[in-house]
């Protein structure tokens, strides 16, 4: 049976480190660092994920602001929002909960959000220094980030392994595999159009998956021994469940289990990470308002 990497432990970890890093800064300046959710809408998902946000925020002492806007909200109202957010020296990161009504330009919007508060990592000034060498972004994705960490706390080495990225998305797949080549990797990215993807992604000693389908990585797709980051979130249905549907990830877990050397359970492996991420990213955002890093 592969170790297990814990990421609700993990996280927890990185919560308590946050947290006393928020008691030192407010010793040293009195301020606090401060949140900004955006909510736009009344999708079930959206709503609980900023609510999980903005409740992992009060335990750790950031404080949180919370704007919600109604689905017909105009995208000139949301720039308005973003940028009165940008102008408020008690906000330090800015979240604007994705994804946004059609009528509403993602770009515009990602791309109005100041650099400096961008704790998303999604500017395209953020991506893009992400992607180019020698450069380094104010701030990294929260997902992809997480991905790594979970990888760094396990004492899994990156360098000179080949990573398999199952995904190429702009929220994760795309900036994973780019930290992965900062560290050293050599990577290879699957999508839709790869072809053969079982022996693609059996070359990884590292394989991360990303692509959101419920349990599509079978054992035969992995190098035994592999470590496997599973960041998929799928609900399937399930009649033993009191809501009537269970989370699973990308990864067919009681298949895979025996094959690699560590895998990330669904859930408990990447999710927790992500919010603790966000919270690394907010943190370290005031301490650079402040002067203090
Ligand atoms: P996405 O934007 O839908 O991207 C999915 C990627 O997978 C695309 O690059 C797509 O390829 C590829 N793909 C889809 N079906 C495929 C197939 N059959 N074979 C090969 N590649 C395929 O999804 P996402 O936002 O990256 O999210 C991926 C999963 O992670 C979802 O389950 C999501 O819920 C989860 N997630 C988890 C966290 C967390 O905190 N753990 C955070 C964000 C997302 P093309 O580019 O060719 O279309």
């Amino acid at each position: 049976m592969a170790k297990l990497i814990d990421g609700k432990a993990i996280a927890a970890t990185i919560r308590e480190e946050i947290k006393v890093e928020v008691r030192k800064i407010e010793a040293s300046v009195g301020k606090v660092p401060g949140l900004a959710t955006v909510l736009v809408g009344s999708r079930t998902d959206s709503t609980t994920y900023v609510r999980m946000k903005r409740k992992a925020c009060e335990e750790v002492g950031i404080e949180s602001f919370h704007t919600e806007l109604p689905e017909s909200v105009s995208e000139e109202e949301l720039l308005s929002c973003v940028e009165r957010l940008n102008a408020d020296p008690a906000v330090h990161g800015i979240l604007v909960q994705l994804p946004l009504p059609k009528h509403i330009n993602e770009e515009r919007i990602l791309s109005a959000i100041s650099v400096e508060k961008d704790v998303d990592g999604f500017h395209p000034v953020n991506i893009g220094k992400l992607a180019m060498k020698s450069r380094t972004p104010r701030f990294v994705p929260c997902t992809p980030r997480g991905c790594i960490e979970l990888l760094v706390r396990s004492n899994v080495s990156i360098e000179g392994k080949c990573a398999v990225v199952l995904g190429r998305s702009n929220i994760v797949g795309l900036p994973v595999s780019l930290l992965l080549l900062h560290r050293n990797a050599t990577v290879i990215v699957c999508h839709s159009k790869t072809q053969d993807l079982p022996s693609v992604c059996r070359q990884g000693d590292i394989l991360i998956a990303a692509v959101g389908r419920a349990n599509m990585v079978k054992r035969d797709w992995i190098k035994p021994g592999a470590v496997v980051i599973d960041v998929g979130i799928n609900s399937i249905p399930d009649a033993s469940k009191k809501n009537g549907y269970r989370l699973v990830g990308d990864v067919d877990f009681d298949d895979c289990k025996d094959v690699c050397g560590m895998i990330t359970p669904v859930p408990g492996g990447t999710g927790p990470m992500t919010i603790a991420m966000l919270l690394r990213n907010c943190c370290d955002s005031a301490k650079e308002a402040f002067g203090l890093s």
